[in-house]
């Protein structure tokens, strides 16, 4: 046997090489070091033959066993000459649970929620969980957060008409179509935490588009904005799991590609959640772009109360798509309103 070969096991080394390398998180490999030495930072430090000495004192099954041991963070394989790896901490433990219970909750329960809201959309109350939504949202077991600053909105160009700053506020009530947080006609002020975002999320399916945009100055902070906008490295043990099981798997809150001409699936949950939270005493919603990865969005229910106080006026874009996996070096082009001045 060559020593890259990696020798067969019994069924119970076979049995002993599951349980051991189930808790492998990190090996010396993983770890930063200094002057030559591994300054221990991932995972709790420990023993490799201890841990295998808990299930084994064969020598040769030890060896045998290790050569078929890997570190799943960083993929070295074969530990045969390893001391001392990394098991998972206990928060890390914690963690896993948690999400153990949020894939369930996915898994499961949002099925049979999704299966109703698509045929009887006004009927999701009856299902368990839409009423733990609400439920939860009513308690305050979400996020919570509040706004204020610069935020920006985008509509596409339609005639040779010049806008001025009010035509880019938000329709009012009977003007505008169905939304992710809005039903079809009701008047919800939607704002984007940056320009690219803005200009993404009504420039969806076109690869040139000219487009008004105009930033905004919220002047007076809003509170009570429910927080639905996601992100890995938030993840807490006190974190709600019917949360993490709406936000963490992006086809529940920000499901997309469903819709078809006046038929908006996609929208059925979103549209359930803000009714929860506007019925609930909050004054909008913070999600996630499902068209940018990194930007937000914001939808406040009550646009007459904001006080919204325009920058410039609105300047044209245009926007000239690259390829795909180009669009993120600079896509854009804009003309200044002093430009089109000049023009
Ligand atoms: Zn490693």
């Amino acid at each position: 046997m060559d020593e890259f070969e990696k020798p067969n096991l019994s069924p119970k080394e076979k049995g002993i090489l599951k349980k051991v390398q189930s808790q492998i998180a990190y090996c010396v490999y993983c770890q930063p070091y200094d002057s030559g030495e591994p300054v221990w930072i991932f995972g709790d430090r420990t023993d490799l033959d201890d841990l295998i000495y808990n299930y084994t004192d064969s020598e040769k099954s030890i060896e045998k066993i290790k050569k078929h041991l890997y570190c799943p963070h960083c993929g070295h394989d074969d530990l045969t000459w390893d001391d001392e790896i990394g098991v998972k901490t206990d928060y890390e433990k914690k963690v896993d649970s948690l999400m153990e219970e949020v894939a369930i909750v996915h898994g499961n329960d949002l099925k049979y929620l999704k299966k109703l809201i698509d045929k009887n959309p006004l009927l999701v109350y009856k299902d368990p969980l839409a009423q733990d939504i609400f439920n939860e949202i009513e308690h305050k077991k979400f996020p919570i957060t509040k706004i204020k600053g610069k935020f920006y909105r985008a509509r596409k160009v339609e005639d040779s008409k010049i806008l001025d700053s009010d035509e880019l506020k938000c329709p009012p009530t009977g003007k505008s179509n169905e939304g992710r947080f809005n039903h079809a006609g009701q008047s919800h002020l939607y704002l984007a935490s940056d320009k690219e975002t803005a200009i993404r999320e009504i420039s969806e399916g076109h690869n040139s588009l000219l487009l008004w945009y105009q930033e905004f100055d919220v002047e007076k902070e809003i509170n009570n904005i429910l927080d639905l906008s996601y992100s890995f490295e938030n993840i807490s043990l006190s974190s709600s799991v019917l949360f993490l099981a709406l936000t963490e798997y992006n086809d529940a809150v920000y499901k997309n590609g469903g819709n078809l001409d006046n038929w908006k699936p996609d929208y059925f949950l979103t549209r359930y959640i803000m009714d929860c939270a506007k019925y609930c005493g909050y004054n909008g919603i913070k999600y996630n772009s499902t068209k940018d990865g990194v930007g937000h969005n914001f939808v406040l229910f009550y646009p007459e109360k904001v006080k919204l106080k325009a920058i410039d006026r609105p300047q044209i874009y245009i926007l000239m798509k690259k390829e795909d996996n180009d669009v993120f070096k600079s896509p854009f082009s804009s003309i200044s309103w002093d430009d089109l001045k000049d023009i």
